[in-house]
């Protein structure tokens, strides 16, 4: 016997089967050919028994008998027939050697459907057949397993064209017709059969075995020869995958379908059961049927849901196309794709991922689906895993099961590991014809990517590159304009794009904050409206002209509503393309610049006016320092008070004197301030001590509000103090001369990298039309024994020489504040300069030379010198001194910088070398205010003690003593 799994399918449509059932060998082979030749399948039995099993098995359509049968005569096997479920619906027609009424009666009675008497007419014999086929086909239900594929059939009908309920439909169907323990469906899906459905008892194994490839186990085999197959023990049968599953389960016997539609295999159905042995011919016919239908079906479900799918792919890229069309943002587009991947290719995680133009490597802008946070950060460079892959080559990629794809590097195989991703598609993204990333798509069930599913990514992507090209122009665009805008608004420069009728189409931030307004809020608007400066005839007629000229024009012009000069630049713009003709409107603010030119040209004036002041001051300075000098030495040696007196005021007188030179001359030279450090909160409390006296008899406190441990800084404490004493004596003057009482406030405090400074009083105030003016040199509103209109100037300068600012302001009426702000300066490299000795102390006779080329300077310090005790020589330039040094001992030398020949600063280099004879112990310096700054360095770099001229006899003694 062939082996029955081997055995091909009855499947094709069936020819009438016919059972004839006669002892009459040479009849029998009479009849077998004769129906034969008409079209039938004839079987033959040539006894009763034989008859009725060939009966049970085939279930013919008709059954010929004959009534004489040698083992039961042929009305009692006819009862037989009619009696047994699976045979009663068949139609029997009896033949009988005997024509008399009775047998025929007899055998109609018992159910025979005709009678046929012998001899037979074959012609006659068919005519009778025929319409009990037919009869049978027509009105009496099959038999029972044409009713259960028709009742399969039936469920299959009703499930809908629901892919889920078809296959429901199918496995039941299975299950119920051949009483099946257990039972799958597969379907293919590209090189595999995945599990689609199972029935209750192999559903823990689902995990496990979801899909098979095509060949493998007995379901691949099934699928690969598009054959029935059926197995007696699965348990044992070595060509099962899973022979440990089907004896876990139990299971034995087993049978296998495809389903084929069109020669076209969509999947495969199978069944199990807990017998062993082969299933019938009848059961595989029954599977194969119902397997049959089932396919038909699937097929459909396949059609409409691929054409439900190519239109819902269709609907989405118009979607697609139109939401990212609308969307300029980058980031929506990305969104949108990622979400119309997973839901198209139903992929459990979808991405989108650029390269990176310079590495080559690639980074997730967008992904959705991930079930931890690595993926997201995968940057593959070329070549690397399936995205490297998509670079290098620039097709689309897809593999069945990542971890064991061959074809691609396994550089995030842990990554992938912990996600569970099987499959995996991924196409590459091109933009302008050049690789811009890749988009993909991933599962982690068994099912795989199939060429519909790359196809439709490939759409996809080729959407997606174009919205997201566009989106990133589109923000470039947007940036640059805003770039350009933000460039614009920051000019200093207003600018203002007109039309032909002057009406504003652009105008920067600057333009629009002069009139106190926002951008937008000027727009559209005629530039007449928004500054005054264009409101006239000859405004419109410069306009019009500058927009029909062929270059830009510059004029300036004065904005009286903005208190403002403005220069103006009037460029033609021709807006080809909007066919506009416009005019750029660029206004430079020049009132400051004005402003400062002004203070220059004023600055040089008072530059010269120093010039001439320094050399008139200098020329006051030596018969000062000589008046002064023999006012103090007469009134040493005269021994009348009243003379005394009169000597004393002449001092003062020339004291006075000597101080507005001094005044003059440091206006006048603004020489380099001798920085120090200093303590600012030091000079304001002997400021405020200095003018104390005087104030109070006025009426007037003066109060200091002074920041306790404010930084030391490197100031000029004389410059900065005198400077301090001048802005609380202008108070106190102010409030004397208004005949007020009240407050002096004097303040310190720390702003950023700089000390502050205020005076306030509470005097008249400033009035504001003289308040530009108070810095000016000789600008004074009091008498002219009062005022010198100096103090301020010499503030000023002062202040400036500091690095610092000075300014004023207050209320009229409600007394005045003068702020004064200098920066901290930190010491400078070389070391502070020696801190002042005290004056006068008791005379250790001392030999003295004196060099200087003035005789009134040169006569009194002889003459005072001596007066202290000292021997004194005096000689008249540099090289006298060194001679005379070199003759005779001295213990101090005290030299004047400025002689003619021989200068101070030479004779004193020259002693103070290693060779230089005769150098005395102690050399003093003199200065009067006009030597140069270098000069001044020097001095302070030899670090000689300084006398500076005029002097005090006290001072002389201090500096010439030590
Ligand atoms: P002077 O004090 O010799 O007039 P200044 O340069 O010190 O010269 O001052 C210039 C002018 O500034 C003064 O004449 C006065 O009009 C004004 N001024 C200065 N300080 C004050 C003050 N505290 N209150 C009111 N006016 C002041």
């Amino acid at each position: 016997m062939a082996p029955r799994d081997e055995r091909p399918p009855s499947s094709a449509p069936r020819t009438p089967n016919v059972l004839v059932i006669e002892d009459d060998v040479d009849l029998c082979r009479m009849l077998a050919d004769g129906l034969a030749a008409a079209g039938f399948d004839v079987h033959v039995a040539c006894t009763a028994v034989a008859g009725l099993a060939e009966a049970r098995e085939r279930e013919p359509d008709v059954v010929l008998l004959d009534l004489t049968l040698p083992d039961l005569d042929g009305l009692s096997l006819l009862a037989r027939l009619q009696g047994a479920e699976r045979t009663a619906s068949i139609p029997v027609v009896v033949v009988s050697d005997r024509a008399d009424d009775a047998t025929r009666s007899a055998a109609l009675a018992a159910g025979a459907r005709a009678f046929v008497a012998k001899p037979l007419d074959m012609g006659a014999l068919l005519a009778t057949l025929r319409p009990h086929l037919a009869a049978r086909r027509a009105d009496r239900p099959g038999p029972g397993w044409e009713r259960a594929i028709a009742q399969g059939v039936s469920r299959l009908v009703h499930a809908d064209l629901d892919a889920e309920r078809v296959c429901r439909a199918v496995l039941d169907g299975a299950m119920e017709i051949l009483s099946l323990a257990a039972a799958t469906l597969w379907l293919v899906e590209g090189e595999w059969l995945v599990l689609r459905l199972q029935s209750a008892m192999y559903e823990p194994y689902v995990r496990a075995h979801p899909r098979i490839r095509l060949g493998e186990g007995l379901i691949g085999l099934v699928a690969r020869d598009h054959r029935p197959l059926t197995v007696a023990d699965v348990s044992t049968d070595l060509r099962v995958l899973n022979r440990a599953v089907f004896a876990g389960l139990g299971l034995r016997g087993f049978i296998a379908v495809p389903l084929l539609h069109d020669d076209r295999l969509l999947g495969v159905l199978s069944g199990a059961r807990t017998t062993p042995g082969h299933f019938g011919d009848e059961d595989v016919q029954m599977l194969a049927a119902l397997a049959e239908h089932a396919a038909t079906v699937l097929a459909q479900v396949r059609l409409l849901g691929e054409s439900e799918r190519r239109r819902a792919t269709a609907e989405a890229l118009a979607a697609l196309a139109a939401e990212v069309s609308a969307a300029h943002e980058p980031e929506t587009v990305l969104d949108r794709v990622v979400a119309y991947v997973k839901q198209l290719v139903e992929a459990e995680i979808a991405y989108l991922e650029v390269l990176k133009p310079p590495e080559g490597q690639a980074t997730i802008l967008k992904l959705v689906g991930a079930r931890g946070t690595r993926m997201a950060r995968i940057a593959p460079a070329e070549g690397q895993g399936i995205d490297g892959w998509v670079m290098r080559h620039d097709r689309p990629f897809r593999t069945d099961d990542y971890l064991t794809e061959p074809r691609i590097t396994h550089d995030f195989d842990d990554v992938v590991r912990e996600e569970g991703v099987t499959a995996w598609a991924a196409v590459p993204l091109r933009a302008r014809g050049r690789l811009v990333g890749v988009l993909g798509a991933v599962r982690r069930g068994p099912r795989p990517f199939t060429a519909d599913d790359e196809r439709m990514l490939v759409q996809l992507a080729a959407q997606t590159a174009v919205a997201l090209d566009n989106a990133w122009l589109y923000r470039e665009a947007t940036r640059a304009r805003a770039q350009w805008e933000a460039t614009v608004d920051h000019l200093h420069e207003g600018l203002a794009l007109v039309d032909g009728n002057r009406r504003i189409l652009r105008i920067n931030r600057t333009l629009a904050s002069w009139v106190g307004r926002h951008p937008a809020e000027l727009t559209g608007r005629v530039l007449d409206e928004v500054l005054d400066a264009y409101a006239g005839e000859e405004a419109h007629a410069r306009l019009a002209e500058a927009q029909s000229g062929d270059g830009p024009r510059l004029a300036t012009v004065e904005v009286p509503s903005l208190g403002r000069t403005l220069e103006e630049t009037l460029a033609p713009v021709a807006q080809a393309a909007a066919g506009v003709q416009g005019l750029a409107v660029m206004l430079r603010d020049v009132t400051e610049a004005r402003r400062m030119q002004e203070q220059l040209l004023r600055s040089e004036k008072l530059a010269s006016l120093g010039e001439m002041l320094a050399g008139v001051a200098h020329e006051l300075n030596n018969p000062l320092t000589g008046v002064l000098g023999f006012a103090q030495l007469l009134e040493a040696q005269v021994t009348d008070p009243a003379h005394r007196e009169d000597l004393r005021k002449l001092a003062q007188e020339a004291m006075r004197a000597a101080r507005i030179v001094q005044q003059l001359l440091r206006f006048a030279r603004q020489h380099a301030p001798e920085r120090r450090a200093t303590d600012l909160n030091q000079l304001a409390a002997a400021a405020a001590l200095a003018v104390e006296v005087e104030a109070r008899a006025a009426g007037i406190t003066v109060e200091t509000d002074l920041t306790p441990d404010l930084p030391v800084s490197f100031l000029d404490p004389h410059q900065v103090q005198q400077a301090v004493v001048a802005l609380v004596t202008n108070a106190r003057q102010a409030m004397t001369a208004a005949g007020r009482t009240g407050r002096i406030r004097i303040a310190t405090r720390q702003v950023a990298g700089s000390l502050e400074l205020e005076v306030s009083d509470e005097g008249p105030g400033i009035p504001p039309n003289i308040l530009p003016r108070i810095f000016d040199p000789f600008f004074t509103t009091k008498g002219p024994r009062e005022g010198t209109g100096l103090g301020l100037s010499l503030c000023h300068s002062i202040v400036a020489a500091h690095g610092g600012e000075i300014w004023a302001d207050g209320t009229p009426g409600a007394g005045a504040t003068f702020h004064v702000r200098l920066p901290i300066m930190l010491p400078p490299g070389s070391a502070d300069a020696a801190p002042r000795r005290p004056l006068a102390r008791a005379a250790v006779p001392l030999r003295v030379l004196v060099a200087d080329d003035e005789p009134a300077v040169r006569d009194l310090a002889c003459d005072a010198l001596a007066a202290r005790g000292h021997q004194v020589e005096a000689v008249a330039d540099g090289e006298a001194a060194l001679r005379r040094l070199s003759e005779a001992p001295f213990d101090v030398l005290l030299v004047d910088i400025r002689m003619p020949g021989l200068d101070g600063r030479a004779a004193v280099e020259r002693l103070r070398r290693p060779d230089g004879a005769g150098a005395p112990r102690r050399i003093v310096v003199m200065t009067g205010d006009s030597i140069r700054a270098e000069t001044r360095r020097w001095i302070e770099a030899t670090r000689l003690p300084v006398l500076d001229k005029p002097f005090t006899l006290d001072a002389l003694a201090a500096a010439v003593e030590g």
